[in-house]
């Protein structure tokens, strides 16, 4: 059997009795084909640039407790591009961040220095803690832990100074949006961190599916989801971090990763960025949602491609921002394959 979302009955299907039910306290899915005709004017083109398209196969997966939902459409991926802009390379000899001490504003309560990086205060801020992380490297494909450990260190004291400076913030989140397809403005490597009074509205929500999930069926919802994922050969552990190839990806190529510790994700984080590099990867979006300050709690990370650098069409659109329901076209049983042989 090959090992495809389209495949998705077949394999759950195959899964023990106990892991299939699991499956279905979490997941619900349906299969449907999408048709179409070609006229003679177009039928040669469009054999070329899709390939066999008059019929396509959409699987739409759903997670019932947190209402994630995916649309899979492998044929999406083939689609042809029109707008395309010219990547525009950036000197470094002009990078404010290539000169972080001279050209950064700090904070108030100073920076925070690693050997790798050194915080700046943003300039215009989402929030009123927010700092920047900005890497030593100009080139922003980092992946070496040693250095990924280091901005995370230095994410975490500053999140222990920014404390200490206003004690009443207790919330961190920790992001990395790697170049302008990803949201980034600068092209220098940065990360950023923020610490709020009041936790960001995707932790608040989580906090509470965790809560209702363990009221309703007595286990902690992360441990069952990974499960799942283990269980359909989506997920697997690599020291103390739980990695999953997500069922219901945001975007494309959604990994998860569980972790006791912010300082434990070094090194799976190193690997899947190495691993997202060498399958073209360029532009990503990185989230850490962290316990909030005194608190004993797992870290979730997210991980996802946010598309070619070349291509002038956003990634996200109505399906995403309204209807919740994200089109995607990379599978992720194939995607954890390819993943396994890399780790
Ligand atoms: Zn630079």
């Amino acid at each position: 059997m090959v090992r495809s979302i389209i495949n998705l009955p077949k394999i759950v299907g195959s899964l023990s009795k106990a892991d299939r039910e699991l499956f279905d306290r979490i997941y619900r899915y349906y299969i449907e084909v999408g048709r179409l005709k070609l006229p003679n004017g177009i039928r040669e083109t469009a054999l070329r640039e899709f390939g066999e398209c008059e019929e396509q196969t959409i699987v739409r997966i759903t997670n019932k407790i947190t209402l994630e939902s995916t649309l899979f459409n492998e044929l999406r991926a083939k689609r042809p591009i029109e707008a395309k802009s010219r990547c525009v390379d950036h000197p470094s000899a002009e990078c404010r961040f290539c000169r972080a001490e001279e050209l950064t504003a700090e904070d108030v309560f100073g920076r925070i220095e690693g050997k790798h990086c050194i915080t700046a205060s943003n300039m215009a801020k989402y929030d009123y803690l927010h700092a920047i992380i900005i890497f030593r490297d100009h080139e922003p494909f980092v992946f070496e832990e040693e250095k990924i450990l280091d901005y995370l260190d230095v994410a975490w004291r500053w999140v222990e100074k920014a404390n200490e400076f206003d004690e009443s913030a207790r919330y961190p989140f920790f992001m990395w949006n790697c170049l302008w397809r990803a949201g980034a403005s600068i092209i220098h490597g940065h990360a950023q961190i923020l610490l709020s009074k009041e936790p960001y509205a995707m932790q608040e929500f989580y906090d509470s599916v965790r809560k209702a999930y363990r009221r309703e069926f007595g286990s902690e919802y992360f441990d069952d989801l990974f499960r799942v994922h283990e269980a359909l050969g989506l997920g697997f552990e690599l020291e103390d971090v739980r990695i999953m190839v997500y069922l219901t990806p945001i975007k494309e190529k959604e990994v998860l990763m569980l972790a006791k510790d912010f300082l434990d994700l070094p090194n799976a984080l190193s690997k899947i960025l190495r691993w997202y590099y060498g399958i073209g990867v360029r532009s990503f979006n990185l989230a850490v949602f962290l316990p909030s300050i005194g608190e004993n709690d797992l870290c979730l990370a997210r991980i996802v491609d946010r598309g070619n650098l070349e291509n002038r069409t956003c990634d996200i659109g109505c399906m995403e921002l309204f209807a919740r329901t994200s089109v995607v076209s990379s599978d992720p049983f194939k995607l954890s394959e390819s993943l396994k042989k890399f780790i």
